[in-house]
């Protein structure tokens, strides 16, 4: 199945210059979302994750329902202020500033093999975040699911020596 042609353009978003792989064309659509998740699946059963961990907001979309297929948990890493118990927590550069990423601090086992999931890798920044965020919670990363690569922004050759799946590049 073709789930690229699911995803649409939109230029100058969300800054001008800016091209915008825009997901929920995807989403919306039941056939790519089946597929969608139905190939992750089967990409990530393989590396046996006890738990998976997905990036607010779209690596949500994916993450949950990758993990009800696998039979396993999810676990949310969120922008600061928005987890209640007491959490980890992570500063990361962007092209303009910094942001932070939480966690919440008794959400993974030490030990744990997780995934991270995401919808988009572009710089790589937001999952180099989430694997500090990992070795705070002492888990062992068995692996990177994104729905989309952008190649060009390189952000793979950020990331530590684990199987990175992807189901479309650009
Ligand atoms: P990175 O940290 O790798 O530079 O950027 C990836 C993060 O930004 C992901 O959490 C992703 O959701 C978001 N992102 C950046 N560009 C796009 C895009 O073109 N489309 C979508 N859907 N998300 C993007």
């Amino acid at each position: 199945m073709d789930i690229k042609s699911l995803v649409r353009d939109i230029s100058d978003f969300p800054k001008p210059g800016i091209l915008f792989r825009d997901i929920t064309t995807l989403l919306r659509d039941p056939h790519g979302l089946r597929y969608a998740v139905d190939t992750m699946t089967e990409k990530c059963a393989p590396l046996q994750p006890d738990c998976i961990v997905g990036m607010e907001s779209r690596g949500f979309l994916f993450g949950v329902p990758l993990a009800y297929q696998l039979g396993i948990g999810f676990i949310p890493v969120r922008k600061p202020g928005k987890l209640p118990a007491p959490c980890h927590e992570i500063e990361y550069e962007l092209e303009y500033g910094s942001d932070r990423l939480s966690m919440h601090q008794d959400a993974i086992q030490p030990g744990a093999r997780v995934l991270i999931v995401d919808d988009l890798i572009a710089t790589g920044g937001t999952a180099v975040a989430t694997v500090q965020l990992l070795e705070l919670a002492q888990a062992e990363l068995v692996g990177f699911c994104f729905l989309i690569e952008l190649q060009n922004l390189k952000g793979r050759q950020r990331l530590p020596n684990v199987p990175i799946l992807t189901l479309i590049e650009y």
